[in-house]
This record gives structure tokens, C-alpha cells and sequence, in this order.
């Protein structure tokens, strides 16, 4: 009676309407970012198992891994009182002889499997002293005259990332269901495109990629997916290419007595890539487009300052800047930062996050009310506007806004910018966006291809490089000793945090446990503080100041200090379960010392015996700027991890295809085609549907 519920679900289906998904697995699939039919669908294998081999029992060799078949002669469960672990044993049998098969903590196994069960075995055969046995990886009970029955084992079979309490065997079973009984939309990619480069239509690449009948199948799926996303996101690119050239840019003159001025109050003299860097956004600002200029630069390479001149230009122009920061630590410091750097300047400078409201001018702080902020942003007074994402809030009325500067942020689109200047018909700000994670070339060419680049590679004189070492739980005493005599003579560290399977919770308690450890075992004498997200933001300030100001000889935190804290005394870094973070985030870390005349250090605190881990660290001490690194950080994990996108849900395979530059270059001239005959997609709904859904997911990488 199949006829009736074939199509159950169309991609829009909520998971938990799937037959078999109660509360547990809902929970699970949601942790894995699944909630309808079509998220399961797209949830990729991230590789294949290839048991196409079907053996028989006597040509087993040990460690390959192969498929067999055979009767259950006996089986059962029982505990090691040793390891307290549950073993099962089952003895099989084919025409060729008997074989002992051992699942490690499966108690159930031996309701579901008797004696006198077919089985199909997936795995590996493994000898030691007592004999060899099979260690399963796949196996499913099978009827031997029936070939259909064999799903699980005897073929390539997908592995998909897991999540504790979801297998990738439980995976398979609802993807197979799903695949079945689901009502396949229509194909988003143009016939005459999957025509013209030979790319398998929506429903067979979704078959294809998680039940590949052949690793060329599997391949061949994947191609039609890269192809799709990469296509979508160069329609998005071109698109916001063409909406970008018909917008005016504020004109902005240079004022280079102004800029004298400004440049010879400084403490430091400007390096040649700060100065060439402020030239190349004089230029911009001069154009009448609007700017959009990345400055990428190393940590402490000092492009604060450049952002500060860009700011000082616009500003003797009667116009104002916002300049927005990912977190309010580092919006604060940026605030102090500019009410210094331009305190001789009649300047008005307003800092807001969502719990703090303060106003400088001429080198002096003060507080005031929302409201009265709200008022003096209007009425243009307040000149710059620095703040964390509450500055582009709807109340901010920023009149004469002509300049916005972004820290440690890519993504920041037209439409954001269109946003802040409803009132402005034809003209949107100039765009300055500022990282110390500077993109790999390709990257660049696929996700920033409209974007000019300024670089800092030229670190400030007095510089001297920060000695970095990987450091084994043995020498961990020595380390204690080192830094209690570094804060002896008057200097700063830094203990950073692991982090723990992304969970602020735990991150928090590791935090807490490190700071009660220090303070009272290891360095009872000294002031130590700590510092993570989940504190209050005025306890957070509090905290920074007093580090800034040495009252806090070391200071205990999580990865909230990554990006942009700048605090020159400080010359020890220690970062506990180095191994857990990314190359660019240790780099970002490493920044946070070597930043005055004073000999830094950086421990790399690890205990994996891994080898890929050691080896990623290494390259941490090998690589000697954050070009380089960024390059290795990309080969060694992918775009995925590189971006940070894991946390934001995106799609593995959606950022691997970044990387294939051929394909980048065929689908971004398709993609500009197509444009160019039909601008605004009306033959193309479909895609133009796409596009809106990964509007969203680009927008999340940040
Ligand atoms: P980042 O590029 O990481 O944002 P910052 O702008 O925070 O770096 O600058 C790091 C430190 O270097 C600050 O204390 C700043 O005052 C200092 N600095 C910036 N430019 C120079 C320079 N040309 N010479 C000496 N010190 C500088
Ligand atoms: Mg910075």
C-alpha cells in the first residue's frame, strides 16, 4: 500500500515528522543544525568507506577492510570485570570456515542478532596474542538469497561527522527514508548549465551523494553541488558588484595640514605601510565612489592609527564615521584609543554598546544619557560614533555619516551600508573594514572579489619577535617560574583558556578552575583576574583597566581576548590546550604581546601526542607573518574551519568549493552571462530563491 504515503515530505518537512524521530534524535539533529527534510538531504558524507570487497571468511587478511557474509552460530554478552566493559561475541560461519566477530559495548546486540541470523559484516580483521577476530564497523542482518537486503555493508558506504547519540548509521537510515518518500523541488541549476558541463540534475546528485553506486558517481555529485553553490555565490558577488557601481561615494578632502598635525603628535613615527596604507584610503575617499578597502595587517602592525587619520579626514570634512567592533571590550579600547591619539583635535568621539554610553572630547571622558547621545549623534555633534553592533541600531540617527570603519569583521554588504543612510537616496558611506586574519589569494578572488586591499607587512621598529615555544606538561613548572620572574620585574601575562567543544558553559568552568588553581597553588603572592564572556560588560571594563593599568599582574581569560587587545606591558602569553585552536586564532593570540620594546614570549601549553596537532603547532613557530600562515592554516583544514564557519552552520562542502579556482572562474563568467541577459533573474525563480538562502549563510561568516 505504498502507492499512498510515497511522497511523505516535501525538503520543507520538519525532521520530527519523520517517522522514528522522537524527542532524543530531535535534539540531536537539531545540535547538528538539521530541521527539516531537505537540511537532513544536504547534510553531506564528508567521506566514503569502500567495503565493495565481499569476502569469504578464509581470505581475510589481517587490517584490510572487507565485507563478509555468514550464519550466526552462537553468540552473547558479557562484562570484563577488568575494564567494565560490555562484550559481544558471535561466532559465523560461511562455506569457507568459522570467524569470531567482537563489538566493544553493545549489550542490546544480542536481542536484536541469534543463532541461525544471516549477517552482512562490514569492518577489519585484527590478530593478536589470543587469535584474530573482526572488528565490525557496519553490519545488518541480510536475507543470503535476497541481494536487495544488503543496504548497510557490501558497498561504498557514507560516514557523516556525528554527534554523540546520532551515527552516522542512524544518519543513513533516515536519509535512505527520506530519499524515498520526499517530493523533490525543481532543479535550481539551469538545464542549459547542467547541460553544457555535464552535471547530474538535483534528485539523482542527492541520491548519488549519500548512495553512491560507484566512487565516480560519488564525485560526480559532489561536482553538481560545488557547482551550484559557487555559481549561487558568484550571482550574489556580481550582483552586488553592479548594485555597488551605481551608488555615489561622499567626496572626502584630503587635509594634509591636518593630517601633519595629527601624524607629528604622535608618540611613534608612522612606518612606511601605515603611511601608504592612510595614502591609498586619502585616494579613495577622494573618488566621489564609495570606498571599499580592506586593511589587512598583522596583530600590533598598528592599523588603529590608519583608521584614526581616515577618520580625522572625514571629520574635517563635516561629515561623521562610525566605527563598529565585534566585541565591547574591544570597542572601549578603541574609544580610549582614539580620544588619545586625537585629543588635539576638536573632536567630539561618542562610544555605545548595549550597556555603556560615554562621550570624549579633547582628551577628556565623560558619561551621559542615552537619549542626550541619541540627540548629539543627530544634531551631528558627536563626530564619531565607535560601538559594538548597537551602533547600527534604528534609533542611531547618524545624519552626516560618510565613512565606516569595521574591526576584525569581513562581511559588511551594500545592503548594510544602504541601511545606515536611509535618507541618502544615490549614496551609501565608504567602507574601511580592518583584519589581522588576512585572506589566502583565493579566497580573496572568490568572496572579496570586489574589494581593494591595503597591506601593513612592515611591523613597527621596535619590534623584537616574540619567542614561541611548545611546551609538554613537564616543563609546565618551569614555565610558572619563568613568568613569576617576568612579573617580577614589572611585566604582564596572559593565561588563556582552552576551548571546550565550543560550549561557553564549559569554557567559563575551565576559566574558573585555571584562575582557582593559580591563585591559590601556583602564585598565591600575585594579583591574578579573569576575564570571559559571560561576565557583565562594566565588570569586563573593570577587569581590562585594571590589567592596563597593573594592578592585575596576570590575567586569566577565554578567547574573548583575540582579537584587538592592546596592552604593551604585557610580554608572557601562555595558552593552555594549544593544540584546540585554530593557527589564525593562536597567531591573534600570540598578538596580544610583543607589542613595545620589551622581549615577549608565547607557550603553546599542549598534551596530544597527535601528530597532525604537533605538526600544525610547528607551523605556528615556523611561519613569519600571518600571510604565510594564513595560507598554511587554509591547506591544513580547509576553508571551513578557516573562516570559522564550522559554528555558523555552514556547510563544509559549500566552502571546500571556494578552493577549486577552475570552477570559481567558469561560474563567475556564467554567472556574469547571465546577468548581463537577464539582470534581474525573472526567468529564473528558482535561483533567484537560492540566492536569498544564501544571502543568509553569507552573511554569517563573519
Ligand atoms: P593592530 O594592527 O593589531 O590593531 P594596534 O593598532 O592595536 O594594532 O597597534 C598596536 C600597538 O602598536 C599600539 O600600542 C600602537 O600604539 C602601537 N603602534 C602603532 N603604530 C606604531 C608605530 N609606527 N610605531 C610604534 N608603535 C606603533
Ligand atoms: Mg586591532
Amino acid at each position: 500500500m505504498r502507492l499512498y504515503n510515497h511522497f511523505m515530505f516535501d525538503f520543507q518537512t520538519p525532521i520530527e515528522s519523520v517517522p522514528g524521530v522522537g524527542p532524543m534524535y530531535l535534539k540531536k539533529f537539531h545540535q547538528l543544525g538539521i530541521k527539516t527534510v531537505g537540511d537532513l538531504l544536504f547534510y553531506f558524507p564528508f567521506r566514503y568507506e569502500d567495503f565493495s570487497q565481499i569476502k569469504k571468511i578464509a581470505d581475510l587478511i589481517p587490517d584490510e577492510v572487507a565485507t563478509i557474509e555468514g550464519k550466526i552460530l552462537q553468540i552473547k554478552t558479557f562484562r570484563t570485570w577488568r575494564k567494565k566493559m560490555f562484550l559481544t561475541e558471535a561466532i559465523i560461519e560461511d562455506e569457507t570456515g568459522p570467524l569470531k566477530i567482537i563489538w566493544f559495548n553493545q549489550p542490546f546486540l544480542t536481542k536484536n542478532l541469534k543463532p541461525n541470523d544471516w549477517l552482512s559484516v562490514a569492518g577489519r580483521l585484527t590478530e593478536n596474542k589470543n587469535g584474530s577476530y573482526f572488528i565490525p564497523s557496519h553490519y545488518e542482518k541480510i536475507n543470503p538469497e535476497d541481494a536487495s537486503s544488503r543496504r548497510e555493508t557490501a558497498g561504498l558506504i557514507p560516514v557523516y561527522s556525528e554527534t554523540a547519540g546520532l551515527s552516522s548509521r542512524a544518519l543513513r537510515f533516515f536519509i535512505k527514508k527520506c530519499l524515498a518518500q520526499t517530493r523533490f523541488p525543481l532543479d535550481p541549476l539551469p538545464l542549459f548549465l547542467r547541460q553544457k558541463y555535464h552535471l547530474l540534475d538535483l534528485k539523482t546528485a542527492l541520491q548519488q551523494i549519500h548512495f553512491p553506486s560507484s566512487l565516480n558517481n560519488a564525485q560526480a555529485a559532489q561536482k553538481r553541488f560545488y557547482f551550484e553553490n559557487l555559481f549561487i555565490l558568484e550571482l550574489i558577488m556580481t550582483r552586488q558588484r553592479l548594485q555597488l557601481k551605481q551608488y555615489r561615494g561622499f567626496y572626502i578632502k584630503s587635509n594634509m595640514a591636518a593630517l601633519k598635525k595629527f601624524a607629528d603628535q604622535l608618540n611613534f613615527q608612522l612606518t612606511g605601510d601605515q603611511k601608504s596604507a592612510i595614502l591609498d584610503i586619502l585616494r579613495d575617499l577622494q573618488k566621489g565612489k564609495p570606498m571599499n578597502r580592506l586593511l589587512q595587517g598583522d596583530v600590533g602592525s598598528g592599523k588603529t592609527v590608519v583608521a584614526a587619520a581616515a577618520a580625522l579626514m572625514t571629520v574635517e570634512n563635516h561629515y561623521q564615521v562610525a566605527f563598529m567592533a565585534p566585541t565591547e571590550i574591544l570597542a572601549t579600547q578603541h574609544f580610549h584609543t582614539f580620544t588619545q591619539l586625537l585629543k588635539n583635535f576638536d573632536i567630539n568621539i561618542g562610544l555605545i554598546t548595549s550597556t555603556t554610553i560615554q562621550i570624549s572630547w579633547n582628551g577628556l571622558t565623560s558619561s551621559l544619557t542615552k537619549k542626550d547621545f541619541l540627540k548629539q549623534c543627530a544634531n551631528q555633534q558627536i563626530q564619531i560614533i565607535i560601538g559594538t553592533h548597537a551602533l547600527i541600531q534604528k534609533n542611531v540617527k547618524i545624519p552626516r555619516l560618510s565613512l565606516v570603519i569595521i574591526d576584525e569583521q569581513h562581511r559588511f554588504g551594500v545592503e548594510q551600508r544602504k541601511k545606515l543612510l536611509e535618507n541618502k537616496e544615490g549614496f551609501i558611506p565608504h567602507l574601511l573594514s580592518m583584519t589581522a586574519t588576512p585572506i589566502p589569494r583565493t579566497l580573496a578572488l572568490t568572496l572579496w572579489g570586489d574589494l581593494d586591499i591595503s597591506s601593513i607587512k612592515e611591523l613597527p621598529k621596535n619590534r623584537k619577535p616574540i619567542v614561541t615555544k611548545i611546551i609538554t606538561p613537564d616543563q609546565r613548572e618551569k614555565i610558572y617560574q619563568f613568568v613569576r620572574a617576568a612579573i617580577r620585574t614589572g611585566r604582564q601575562a596572559f593565561v588563556i583558556c582552552p576551548l571546550i567543544n565550543d560550549s561557553v558553559k564549559l569554557e567559563v568552568k575551565s576559566v574558573t578552575q585555571e584562575y582557582e588553581k593559580l591563585k591559590k597553588e601556583v602564585f598565591p603572592d600575585l594579583n591574578i583576574a579573569m576575564l570571559h564572556g559571560k561576565m557583565k560588560a562594566d565588570i569586563k571594563e573593570k577587569v581590562m583597566k585594571q590589567f592596563l593599568n597593573r594592578e592585575v599582574d596576570i590575567l586569566i581569560s577565554t578567547s574573548v581576548v583575540e582579537v584587538g587587545i592592546d596592552v604593551p606591558n604585557a610580554t608572557i602569553i601562555i595558552i593552555e590546550g594549544a593544540e584546540r585552536f585554530g593557527l589564525a586564532q593562536l597567531y591573534q593570540f600570540r598578538g596580544r604581546v610583543g607589542r613595545s620594546s620589551y622581549q615577549s614570549y608565547c607557550f603553546l601549553f599542549t598534551e596530544t601526542s597527535n601528530v597532525n596537532s604537533k605538526k600544525r603547532l610547528e607551523a605556528i613557530l615556523k611561519a613569519k607573518n600571518s600571510f604565510e600562515l594564513a595560507e598554511l592554516d587554509l591547506q591544513m583544514r580547509g576553508p571551513g574551519e578557516f573562516l570559522g564557519t564550522r559554528q555558523s552552520g555552514l556547510p563544509d562542502y559549500f566552502m571546500n568549493a571556494l578552493t577549486n579556482l577552475d570552477l570559481v572562474q567558469i561560474t563567475k563568467k556564467e554567472a556574469e552571462n547571465l546577468l548581463f541577459t537577464d539582470p534581474e533573474l525573472n526567468k529564473y525563480p528558482l535561483l533567484k530563491d537560492k540566492i536569498k538562502e544564501q544571502q543568509s549563510i553569507l552573511e554569517r561568516i563573519h
